[in-house]
């Protein structure tokens, strides 16, 4: 069975999302960065509301009614704003939009698996620059490379280490192409600056999500924000409508809900505090986190083996096989009972204690 599909398709691999198990299983679920609490009760209310008219419709084509809420949030005019299927179609957007066989998508190495999925899609040239240990940026060779795209996931993932805006801004001042910073965990920083850079640089995009910092990952929205200038090639190329209109709602009212959002961001954080010492206690070596994950090294260099047998015990978390991170684990932060369980399981299969 061959010769159905271009080259670079048939060679390429599925990109491969964390385990999503079926509706309704006994599952604690720490693997795909999900936030552990319900979304807003603003944003489930509308969702009770929903008007069949609606759904006979069409729905407006750019998410005007979203743009206009995420305006008001982030300061932003609202032209200024790209709604997509999830973030992941924004990114996707871009790469259609942008790359092409013979040209360079570059990002640093590890992060976010599925830049290289999309940009094999485009058949354009992949250039994978690896970071440092310490996940300081390999500013000059990605300024070397000038890729027509550029993706820098901030924070990052897995690492969860935040780039600073000043690297960012010496990335936007010397690219000739898009940079594109994926801020899919910016509700869980301290602090961010890289939206006034879409101010400075026409070049800049940065991209959004109501998947992790909301708890609407089922929903699929997500938002870039960049001068219209760029915006315009990109809705060329999103589908016709590509947000539709109970997700539209739904996001609007979540988003207005900042005072919800934060009180879950919060009680992220503190959980994630707390998760990072009890795991320290028991050998692993954890990286400063700026997300609601943690990348987590275990001692005896048993990551895969703890992977397994905590999924035996009917806790998911994520493990990477892949050069780097095949000594690593990624645990989603989840509510303290949740992280409790898995510590609890931790410390039998590592057969600490009495
Ligand atoms: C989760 C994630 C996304 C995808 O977000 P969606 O809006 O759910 O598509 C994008 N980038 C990074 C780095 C992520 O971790």
């Amino acid at each position: 069975m061959t010769n159905y599909f271009r080259s670079n398709v048939d060679a390429m691999a599925s990109y491969v999302p964390g385990e999503q198990p079926q509706r309704g299983t006994q599952i604690i679920k720490l693997n795909s960065n999900e936030n552990p609490y319900p979304p807003s009760p603003a944003a489930l209310a509308v969702l009770r509301n929903i008007d069949g008219e609606w759904l006979r419709r069409y729905p407006e084509p750019f998410g005007g009614e979203f743009r206009q809420a995420a305006s008001k949030v982030l300061g932003v005019p609202s032209d200024w704003i790209i709604v997509g299927n999830g973030s992941d179609e924004l990114l996707s957007v871009i790469i259609r939009a942008c790359a092409e066989p013979g040209k360079k998508v570059v990002y640093p190495m590890p992060t976010y698996v599925l830049y290289r999925t999309l940009t094999e899609m485009q058949a354009a040239e992949i250039l994978e620059i690896p970071y440092s240990e310490d996940y300081s940026l390999p500013l000059e060779e990605l300024v070397a490379a000038n890729g027509a795209v550029t993706f820098i996931a901030s924070p990052n993932s897995p690492s969860g280490h935040v780039v600073t805006t000043d690297d960012l801004r010496k990335l936007a001042s010397q690219l000739s192409g898009v940079l594109v910073i994926d801020e899919a965990y910016i509700d869980f920083t301290e602090e961010n600056n890289a939206l006034t850079l879409v101010k400075e640089y026409e070049n800049v995009i940065v991209i959004r999500t109501l998947s992790k910092g909301y708890s609407l990952a089922g929903l699929r929205l997500g938002f870039g924000v960049a001068n219209p200038k760029l915006l315009q090639g990109l809705f060329k190329v999103k589908d016709s409508y590509n947000i539709d209109a109970i997700a539209c709602a739904i996001g609007t009212a979540a988003i207005t809900d900042q005072t919800y959002k934060n009180a879950c961001i919060a009680k992220i954080k503190a959980s994630r505090i707390k998760l990072a010492k009890d795991l320290k206690q028991l050998g692993f070596h954890i990286w400063d986190s700026q997300t609601n994950f943690l990348l987590a090294q275990p001692k005896e260099g048993n990551a895969e083996y703890l992977y397994q047998k905590l999924k035996e015990r009917g806790i998911l978390i994520r493990y990477f096989k892949q050069p780097g991170l095949d000594d690593k684990l990624r645990i989603t932060v989840g509510t303290d009972e949740q992280n409790q369980a898995l510590v609890e399981a931790l410390i039998c299969l590592l057969e600490i204690g009495d």
